[in-house]
């Protein structure tokens, strides 16, 4: 297939929005590959700063953090995405260039620790008055699960209200195949 998939599509936004020394967010760690993708990205000048509920989550991300050497320029915190803002550093506010979510629940954890709609609004909205112009929010939305209908329908409706004159919104979805696989809504400051 040429066309792009959804997880490649997602870091290659990221890949546009980050460059060496940026400051950048995983706002749901999960097992920790986007933060070691990013680690990479903002190479050792930068920050990521890795957010999860689940002590299972922070766990196997500073596994693989480790793993690849890259522990020095990752900030774990076992907080819920939507205190972002008062989590990462005054001084880093206005400079958070990327960010992304993957949203429902870890696969092989417990499917009762899902994201919600009302928090990843929250932290949505905490980024946007955080990040810089031009940097890019990626929200993964996975919305064959439990609850992932909802959250899907609530992003929907909150981004497609979000003011064009403060935000480019875009949405990318296959959208003929079967078992609702993920897709992506992506938020550029202006
Ligand atoms: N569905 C994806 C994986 C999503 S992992 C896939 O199949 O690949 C989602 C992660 O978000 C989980 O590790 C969960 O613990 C975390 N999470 C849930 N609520 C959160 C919150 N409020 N803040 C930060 N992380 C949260």
């Amino acid at each position: 297939m040429k066309l792009e998939r959804i997880l490649p599509f997602a870091k290659k936004l990221l890949e546009k929005a980050v460059k060496p020394g940026d400051i950048v967010v995983d706002a749901t760690l999960g097992n920790g590959h986007d933060t070691v993708f990013l680690a990479e990205l903002v190479g050792e000048k930068g920050k990521v700063y890795g957010f999860d509920v689940q002590a299972q989550a922070i766990h196997a991300a500073n596994e693989r953090i480790s793993q690849h050497g890259l522990s020095d320029r990752v900030i774990l915190l076992q907080n819920g995405h939507e205190e972002a803002a008062l989590r990462i550093p005054a001084e880093y506010h206005g400079k958070v260039t990327g960010a992304i979510f993957n949203l429902g629940y870890l696969p092989g954890s417990d499917k009762m620790v899902v994201t919600r709609p009302e928090t990843t609004i929250s932290a949505i909205e905490q980024l946007l008055s955080i990040m810089a112009p031009e940097g890019i929010i990626v929200l993964v939305i996975y919305h064959g699960n439990h609850g992932g209908a909802i959250e899907r329908d609530a992003l929907l409706q909150y981004c497609g209200e979000l003011d064009q004159k403060t935000a480019h919104v875009l949405q990318y979805q296959f959208i003929n195949q079967q078992n609702n696989p993920p897709f992506i809504l992506a938020i550029e400051k202006r």
